[in-house]
Formats: C-alpha cells, structure tokens, sequence
C-alpha cells in the first residue's frame, strides 16, 4: 500500500482520503485553511443527477450575454485582459457546441449517478450526521419559456433513465404547507437528494482522524521537490511532505499549485453566495431551484440556506451586495411570506466554483509525472461529484480499474 499526500482539504479532498484509507493506504491531507469555510463548506448541499448538462452547452454564451447587461443578474464575468481567463473563454465557447454538450452528457450522467449511489453508501457507514435527505429536488418557474425549457429538460432525462414529475402550483403548493408559492409551475427529480455540507465534511474528517489519517491544517503548499518525472515532496510553509504518490485537489487554487510542477490547467474561479437562516419557523419541505433566477433554496433541518449567483471575476474580487440582494429578492419572490429577514453583510458566505471550460471535472494521472493525480473543476457539482471522484482516485492510485470509464475527465484534456 502506498503513502499518498492529498493537496486540499475540499469535498474532493475528503473524499479521495476516505477512499484511499478504506483501501488501506496511508493519507495525508494538507490545507492551508481549517475546513470550516470553504467552497465545500457553504454550498447549496445538492447532490444532483438532475444535473446532467454540462455549463458549457448550446445558448449558455447567448444567455450569459443578455445577463451581463444587468448588475442584478445571476452571472457576470468581469471584463479584464487576462490571457488564462481569454484562453478559458476561448475554449468554452469552442466546447459549448451540441456535438460536444452531447458527447459529454453520458460521461457526466455515469459519474453522478455513481456519486449519488456512493453518498447513500457513506451515510449508511458514517450514520445520518449530516441531514441528508431523499426526497429529490425541485425545479421551480415563473414564466413560461422556462417551463418549456424545464420540460424539454425532463424529457432529456427520461432518456438517460432519470424520473420526473410535472406539477402545478396546486400540487407543488401541497407538498409546501408552511410557506405560500408564487410560482408558474416546476419539475420534481425524485433521485436529487441534499444534505448540510459542513456537517458532511465533519462527518468525513472525524472518520479520517478515528482511522489515522494525518492533517496538516493551516499549511499553505508553495512548491514541489522534483526528481526525474517524479515528485519527491511538496514544499509548504510548514516544511516538506513526502509520500509515494500525490493527489492535487485544491479546487479553484488548482492551476495556480499545478503551475509550480509546470502544468498549465484551464480553469476560472466563480463566484457565488449563499445565506443561512437558523431555525425558520415556516420552513420549505423541499430544495428547490428558483430556474429562472439560477437562486438555490436548501432545508438544512431546521435551517434554511439560499444561494447563487456566478462571478468568474478572478480570485479575490470583492463581494457584490448588489446581486447578494437579488439572491433574497428572488426567495421572496417565489415565497412571498418566508419568514426571514435580510442578513447583516458579515453573514453572507461566498465561495469558488472550480470551473473547467467544458463543464467537466479533472480526473487523474498527468503523464508530466509518475505519481501526480489531479482532481479537480467540479464547477457546480463538487458535493454531487465528490464521492465517485473519491472512489476513482483511489482506483487510479491502486492501478485497478476504474468503475466507469474516465477519458472523458482526462486531465490533458
Ligand atoms: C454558492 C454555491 C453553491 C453550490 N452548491 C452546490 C450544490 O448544491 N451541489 C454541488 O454539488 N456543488 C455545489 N457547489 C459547488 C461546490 O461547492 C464545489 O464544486 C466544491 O466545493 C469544490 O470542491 P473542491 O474540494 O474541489 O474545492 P474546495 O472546496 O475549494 O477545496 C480546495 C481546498 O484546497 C485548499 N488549497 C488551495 N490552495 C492551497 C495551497 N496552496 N495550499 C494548501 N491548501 C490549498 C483550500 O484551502 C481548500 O480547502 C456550490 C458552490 C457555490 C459557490
């Protein structure tokens, strides 16, 4: 068995560490954070086959344009000559064609739906600590081209297997007693399911750290000792980490460490917030998509998270309280009576969706190096995704093969 050293302490890095150890290898995860913040941390919690269509598809660029006529609008890319994000744009726009979308739509279902079935099985090994539950997602409109796109979505999944339900406002309003709807109408995904990402991260960290699975938190990686096609230790501001093989996972910070083995990966980082409200009174039963306002709504127990909004404005950009308002608004939108109130602006979460250009993750070994796995651009699906990226890491470290096929998520791509 081998000693691996996984680079980010994220969703994907937890998981690849679960994996590895429940195969019986030695791990060591290095952050340079706590776990307790991060992209992984405050997201929507969705785990969502129903996602099945990558970012980059057919009317996505068209689309994003008319929104970046609005500061309110769910997406903004900040006008900025920038060489990596004009090469990512490029690329994007290249891999935003039917061809491609429908090339990729098989690869992405397969890994969602093995990660939607591996997430049951962790909740079944590590207990229900992290509020997960199987009651599927809506899909939410208000106007009536998105009902129509929504249903044309549906048929879509009905061809890859995936079931839905079209309901009016009569029967969404019955399966929301607490709150009133102001909607045109929605789809239900009965296979989505959701849970309090924090709490699935503790989860995953407590059976690491019971298992003897080493940390080094609070460390920050700043290079690689290097021998020939092999990397002999990664540097960080706490000293040298050594193991046999290297997993990088840290997330939108990826090419930024790849850079320093001399590996350039397309990625941007986008932006999006989320706000969490403590025991609401009249909560929602289900998550749902507010689809015309790309707004996500999340039960968390007695909680209530929204969140949206995508930023591709580099890393370190400031908040924009105005789109954070436009989050709100649209909840209220949807439900007018919800009985919750604007929160102080030390409140609002945000963080970076790892995006590659094609809307498709980064799985495995980069031919630059003998023992260099990379893991990474979940965009969107980082908690839907994580546990078969977890899974097929650890089957690339232990040369077996793959429980689905994974050229489609090479990492020369
Ligand atoms: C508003 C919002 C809602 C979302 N909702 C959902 C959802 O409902 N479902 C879903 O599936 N996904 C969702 N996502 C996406 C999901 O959160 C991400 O895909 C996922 O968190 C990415 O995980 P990661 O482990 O790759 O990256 P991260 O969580 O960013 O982890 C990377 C880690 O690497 C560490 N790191 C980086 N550089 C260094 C360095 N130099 N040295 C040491 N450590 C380093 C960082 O500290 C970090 O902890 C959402 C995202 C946002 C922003």
């Amino acid at each position: 068995m081998s000693r691996v050293v996984v680079a980010g302490g994220g969703i994907i890095g937890l998981c690849t560490a679960y994996y590895l150890k429940k195969s019986g290898h030695d791990v060591l995860i290095i952050d340079r954070g706590d776990l307790k913040s991060g992209t992984s941390f405050g997201n929507a919690g969705y785990v969502s086959p129903s996602h099945f269509i990558p970012l980059a598809s057919p009317g996505i660029i068209a689309k994003g344009m008319k929104w970046m006529m609005s500061s309110s609008s769910p997406f903004y890319i900040k006008p900025r000559l920038n060489i990596d994000l004009i090469r990512w744009g490029l690329t994007f726009w290249k891999r935003s064609s039917r061809s491609t979308m429908e090339r990729n739509i098989p690869h992405l279902d397969a890994l969602l739906q093995l990660s939607r079935a591996l997430t049951s099985e962790i909740r079944d090994e590590l207990g229900d600590n992290f509020r997960m539950k199987e009651i599927g997602c809506l899909m939410l409109y208000k106007s009536l081209a998105t009902e129509h796109h929504e249903i044309e979505l549906a048929k879509e999944a009905a061809a890859l297997n995936i079931d839905t339900q079209v309901l009016n406002l009569q029967e969404l309003q019955a399966m929301e007693p607490e709150v009133e709807l102001n909607v045109r109408g929605g789809v239900l995904y009965p296979i989505d399911c959701h849970l309090h990402p924090g709490d699935l991260m503790q989860s995953i960290t407590d059976y690491l750290k019971n298992n003897g699975v080493e940390f080094a938190l609070n460390t920050n990686i700043i290079g690689f000792e290097k021998g020939n096609k092999t990397i002999v230790g990664i540097v960080t501001d706490k000293g040298v980490f050594r193991g046999d093989e290297y997993v990088l996972a840290t997330g939108s910070w990826l090419p930024i460490v790849s850079k320093q083995l001399g590996i350039d990966i397309l990625m941007q980082a986008g932006k999006g917030y989320s706000m969490t409200f403590e025991n609401v009174k009249k909560n929602l039963h289900y998550p749902a998509i507010l689809v015309d306002d790309r707004v996500a709504m999340t039960p968390m127990g007695a909680d209530l998270r929204m969140g949206g909004t995508m930023e591709i404005s580099g890393i370190g950009s400031p908040l924009l309280m105005k789109r954070v308002k436009s989050i709100f608004a649209a909840a209220k939108n949807y439900y007018p009576n919800l009985p919750v109130e604007f929160p102080e602006q030390d409140k609002i979460w945000y963080g970076l969706r790892p995006l590659s250009p094609d809307g498709l993750p980064y799985i495995g070994r980069h031919s630059a190096y003998n023992n260099l796995i990379l893991s990474g651009g979940h965009a969107m699906l980082g908690i839907s995704l994580a546990a078969a990226t977890g899974k097929l890491v650890e089957e690339i470290v232990g040369h077996k093969k793959t429980s689905i096929d994974i050229a489609a998520f090479n990492v020369e791509r």
